[in-house]
């Protein structure tokens, strides 16, 4: 047998792969499921970004080019890190990634060694501490709570605080909780970061995605010489629907920046060229598509709490989210209740029953870090959100 490295090894199976294969396995069956699962919109991309990837076949751009990126897209995201968030980036300071999940990987891979400590507010997206571990650091968890919105305070972060920390994964807005972090909170978790040395890395990919006229703001921004210890990640995938063209990237300090570019020279070389002019166009082209998704994701949001308003009555609560498109449903008060002699035990047991029960797919809370909910996405088109509503209310009902 072969032994698989200690790097590795280190790394948990993903709990949402085995999930979401039952649903696939149902679906291949011909039973009829609803996936609350999905994390990617489900609007294509828009056309004039299509257009500009085929313009780039046929003008034969399918070679490589700079490992770091085109310069034509890394001047684009120095432009709309300036316009968007008041961020002012040289192209040097600029890394395009194979999406955001890379550039998080590139990041943590360039600045932590072994034994560091990576702090990390729970509930978290479940790729951060697995990423922390193959590059041989060690992830802090730090639960937040729902009388804080779920965001990490500054005395949270300071009380975590070890002489080995090296850096803050900061998401917002966050996957799963749609948290969205205000300028106030950010300039004091900054004032701790700034005071200890401690790095931060801002996944901000769920920019675009706010709702009720909540403002997106980077912690880099907040507080002079914050932009220096930052590593913002961003990307197209959520923004402009182009999950599958895997374009993403990361701005930091220019030494940084340099070291990482050199680390993906030898690693993956530049994203896919035809993706880059695509990503290009994205940028700089029409932003009315992406727009128009945002609003129909707010519509969708709204229409969806307001079925939900309906499973309290079962003991099932939601929070609000301010950000991205997922809801969180709490679904402690159905644990320890049982169907047919099964008992719901926590958020896994809760998934597994309704995928086989009720045909709907959702993410456990355990996958993020904390059991006491289910995360649902509103992905989806709003007769699915209803039925899919429907069906979680039904079982919860049936539950003793
Ligand atoms: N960061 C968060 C919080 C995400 O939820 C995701 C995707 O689900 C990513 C990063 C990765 O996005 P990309 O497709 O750009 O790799």
């Amino acid at each position: 047998m072969i032994k698989i490295s200690s790097r590795v090894s280190s790394i948990s199976p993903s709990m949402t792969l085995a999930v979401s294969a039952k649903a696939n396995r149902l679906k291949a069956e011909g039973k009829r499921i609803i996936n609350f699962g999905v994390g990617e919109p489900d609007f294509n991309t828009p056309a004039h970004i299509v257009q500009a990837a085929k313009k780039a076949l046929d003008m034969g751009l399918t070679k490589y080019v700079a490992a770091a990126g085109l310069p034509a897209l890394k001047q684009a995201v120095c432009k709309k890190l300036k316009t968007d968030n008041g961020l002012e980036y040289s192209p040097e300071q600029i890394v395009i990634c194979n999406g955001a999940k890379h550039a998080i990987f590139n990041a943590l891979f360039a600045v932590i060694d072994q034994g560091d400590e990576v702090i990390i507010p729970s509930p978290y997206w479940l790729t951060y501490p697995e990423a922390v571990k193959s590059c041989g650091g060690v992830p802090v968890i730090v639960p937040t709570s729902r009388q804080n919105g779920y965001k990490l305070t500054a005395e949270q972060l300071e009380g975590a605080l070890t002489p080995n920390s090296k850096l803050l994964i900061l998401n917002t807005p966050s996957n799963p909780t749609g948290a969205v972090y205000g300028e106030d909170e950010l300039k004091k978790i900054a004032y701790v970061c700034q005071k200890h040395g401690l790095l931060v890395l801002s996944d901000e990919i769920y920019e675009k995605l706010v709702y009720g006229g909540k403002t997106h703001c980077s912690i880099a921004r907040v507080s002079p010489g914050m932009q220096g210890q930052t590593i913002v990640v961003n990307g197209l995938s959520k923004s402009y629907a182009m999950t599958g063209w895997r374009v993403g990237y990361l701005a930091c300090d220019g030494a940084l920046a340099g070291a990482i570019a050199s680390f993906q020279s030898h690693t993956t070389s530049n994203v896919n060229t035809i993706a880059q002019y695509a990503a290009l166009a994205a940028l700089e082209g029409d932003q009315t598509p992406m727009r128009e998704m945002v609003s129909a994701f707010e519509s969708r949001l709204n229409y969806m709490l307001n079925l939900l308003e309906d499973l309290r009555a079962y003991g099932l609560d939601y929070v609000k989210p301010q950000g991205a498109f997922y809801v969180m449903l709490i679904t402690q008060g159905l644990y320890g209740k049982s169907f047919g002699g099964d008992r719901v035990k926590g958020s896994l047991d809760l998934a597994n029953a309704l995928l086989t029960r009720a045909g709907v797919a959702v993410t456990p809370g355990i996958c993020f870090g904390d059991d006491s909910f289910i995360r649902l996405s509103y992905a989806l088109s709003p007769e699915d959100i209803a039925e899919g509503v429907r069906k979680i209310a039904g079982f919860a009902a049936e539950l003793k």
